[in-house]
């Protein structure tokens, strides 16, 4: 196989008390690789170059969506909130919406947002007037968990700014289950 992908080093380790061996495959940063080529690499190898090319598209979108984060403008939530754009509506109050992310990243994937943004583009905006509001969204995560079964076992995440890859500025919740979650996130 090493002949076949002359730019890829290949780091062969055979455990020495099993029958296991790993396979490690650096990839150089700049090289572009085909898909010709990727057909012949292994599944992990294929797991990273597209887990590289998704996550720079994430990095590259929160970009563009940091430079907007202040203006103020609606987003794709306010239609949301409105009703003007479908959702799964998972849970609702006088002062929170929980519906299913279109884009899920676990089994259990629920936004929970205020339906008032009062300044709430992101986390880092938070005042202390915002007390009330944080805690009953918390609150919310907890009834979405339970509602969705996954009382045992979920994990809320909140992507703060364009370093953490928020990509709507409207102040959300990720409530995530259904699946076991690993530490550290990436
Ligand atoms: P973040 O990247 O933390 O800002 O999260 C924004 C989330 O909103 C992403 O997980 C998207 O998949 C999700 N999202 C964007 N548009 C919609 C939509 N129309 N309905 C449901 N979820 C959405």
């Amino acid at each position: 196989m090493a002949a076949s992908i002359p730019h890829f080093s290949l780091l062969r380790n055979y455990a020495a008390t099993t029958a296991r061996a790993f396979v490690t495959v650096k990839v150089k940063p700049s090289y572009t690789i085909s898909s010709t080529t990727l057909l012949h690499l292994p599944s992990r190898s294929r797991r990273l170059q597209f887990y590289a090319s998704a996550s720079n598209n994430e990095e590259a979108a929160a970009r563009a969506a940091a430079a907007n984060a202040d203006s103020g403008a609606p987003t794709i939530f306010d239609k949301i909130i409105a009703k003007e754009i479908p959702s799964s509506i998972v849970y609702e109050d006088e002062k929170v919406l929980a519906f299913r992310d279109i884009d899920p990243q676990a089994p259990v994937h629920v936004l929970v947002i205020p339906k008032f943004r009062d300044g709430l583009t992101q986390l880092g905006k938070a005042e202390a007037r915002h007390g009330e509001i944080l805690g009953q969204l918390l609150y919310a995560a907890k009834i979405v968990a339970e509602k969705e079964g996954i009382l045992d076992g979920f994990r809320v995440v909140i992507n703060n700014g364009s370093d953490a890859c928020q990509s709507v500025y409207h102040l959300h919740l990720h409530v995530l289950g259904g699946r076991q979650m690993k530490w550290p996130p990436g």
